[in-house]
């Protein structure tokens, strides 16, 4: 497994710890993923250039349109609902966040790129997925 601007760093059970190669330097990006490359969390924000970390590196997430021609991304079978636009951000939120009180998120800039990524939820996998 590579990734462009990441270097393993540890790995804590199911889970690998990621930093930039930039750490040294001071840049706090990190990334949290499983070993199947699940994001858990991604804080894609460098205090220098740094090349894109393409997604398709990443397991399990996507980004659908609905049928009302919105836009949702689905990580590990959760969907994210946008929920609100701040300047060039755009930031996602669990379709559990209202009901559940789920905490989980994602930050992405219009172009769909990810900056930050919190993919822990308060609840199970989702249980209507593929109820269609
Ligand atoms: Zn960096
Ligand atoms: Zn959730």
């Amino acid at each position: 497994m590579y990734l462009p601007s990441f270097n393993k760093n540890q790995v804590y059970g199911p889970k690998t710890h990621w930093r930039c190669s930039h750490f040294g330097k001071g840049c706090r990006a990190i990334l949290h993923t499983l070993n199947d490359m699940t994001i858990v969390k991604y804080y894609n924000v460098h205090n220098h250039l740094a090349p894109e970390t393409p997604l398709h590196q990443f397991k399990k997430i996507t980004f659908t349109n609905t049928q009302q021609g919105g836009t949702i991304i689905v990580l590990s079978g959760n969907k994210f609902y946008k929920y609100r636009t701040s300047g060039p951000k755009i930031h996602w939120k669990c379709s559990r966040g209202y009901k559940h009180g789920c905490r989980a998120v994602i930050h992405t800039l219009q172009d769909m790129t990810v900056i930050k990524c919190h993919n822990v939820h308060n609840h199970l996998g989702p249980k209507y997925f593929g109820n269609r």
